[in-house]
């Protein structure tokens, strides 16, 4: 099988192409390396059967075929990178997904977009079942990446109705493991750098929000089971084993053997409180549930990041986004703010 990956020299597109490699698929990797890393797909450049481009897909796409299947992952994910990244952000969710979509059915391809969590965002279902519509504020600092990927999925699901396109789409949940810049500013990586360079661990807020974890190999497993399959979606693809970020926090501290202390940071506007999901459908469809268990992955990736003392050292920890608050524009009312023990209670 031949395999466009769109964001294949990201995190979890370069262990797809590896994966992909593997198991003997030629793959055609495209990155702009807004985020993704040279590094990351080192090993697979020269290799038969892998050609990367640096191109933007949100400029036109036009490889020559042909093509079997086309995974679209190519966006910044990390709320730092999407912050910075905002309209690129919207342009690849959009005019990106477009011209994926466009060159899959040109070549008849299967077509499988990587959506995301977000897409619930303060989710009031939980845990979170497909069928839920979510709850995203579609003018706050993370909707450049929610409603990108919102209108993603209402793309995908128009040209598979109305142009007949063996299209699905993947809900990606939270994803660590090995590859993941130091700097990418999310929980996984910050609180491993901190515990390892005896920094203190950044908690937004006072760290009650949960999120479930999932290790790269599990979900690129459940990412293949989709490329192979012609379901439509979407499918939940995470771990639904649900921490706290304290508890997420004194984990890391345990398994790293670290003594650094926990320091609490603003909690970023619109984070979402509880996220956790529910993978029933992914059981039922793909046969698929993930495997490792958060303390053999956070292991693994802290081996990974420890190997790198450069990487870990000159890691540039932003801390949380200095949103502006929507009451400083002109024009636009602050939303009520809803304490985040009410909103829990909400939702218990
Ligand atoms: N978080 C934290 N400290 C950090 C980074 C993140 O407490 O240094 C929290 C963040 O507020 C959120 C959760 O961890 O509640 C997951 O954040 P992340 O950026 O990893 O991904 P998200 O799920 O928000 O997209």
């Amino acid at each position: 099988m031949r395999v466009l990956v769109t964001g294949g020299s990201g995190f979890i597109g370069s262990h797809l192409c590896d994966a992909l490699v593997a198991r003997g698929d030629d793959v055609a990797c495209v990155d702009n390396l807004c985020t993704g890393r040279l590094e990351n797909i080192g090993h697979l450049i020269g290799r038969p059967g892998f050609a990367f481009t640096e191109a933007d897909v949100s400029a036109g796409l036009d490889l020559p075929g042909p093509f079997d299947a086309v995974a679209h992952l190519a966006s910044p994910a990390s709320p730092p990178a999407y912050l910075r990244l905002a309209l690129e952000t919207l342009a690849v969710g959009s005019k990106g997904t477009e011209n994926a979509l466009r060159l899959a059915h040109r070549e008849g391809a299967r077509f499988v977009l990587a959506s995301t969590s977000e897409v619930y965002g303060d989710p009031a279902v939980h845990p979170q079942q497909e069928d839920y519509w979510g709850n995203v504020n579609p003018i706050g600092p993370r909707s450049v990446y929610d409603e990108a990927k919102r209108f993603a999925e209402a793309l995908t699901s128009a040209w598979r109705r109305s142009r007949g396109l063996n299209a699905g789409i993947i809900r990606i949940f939270n994803t660590y493991g090995p590859r993941m810049s130091a700097s990418d500013g999310r929980i996984v990586t910050n609180f491993i750098t901190q515990a390892l360079t005896g920094r203190p661990l950044t908690m937004y807020g006072d760290g009650s929000q949960t999120r479930s974890f999932c290790y790269v190999d599990d979900l690129v497993e459940g990412i293949l089971l989709m490329l192979d399959s012609n379901e439509p979606g979407p499918v939940n693809l995470g771990n639904p084993e649900e921490f706290t970020v304290a508890d997420f926090a004194r984990l890391v501290l345990e398994i790293t053997g670290s003594r650094s202390a926990v320091e609490r940071r603003p909690l970023p506007a619109d984070d979402p409180t509880r996220r956790c999901p529910d993978i029933s459908r992914a059981r039922r469809l793909l046969g698929w549930q993930p495997r490792t268990p958060a303390r053999q992955g956070v292991l693994r990736t802290a081996g990974w990041l420890r190997a790198r003392p450069g990487e870990l050292d000159g890691a540039d920890i932003a801390g949380p986004a200095p949103y502006p608050p929507l009451a400083a524009e002109p024009g636009i009312a602050a939303p009520e703010a809803v304490p985040q023990a009410a909103r829990l209670r909400s939702i218990a």
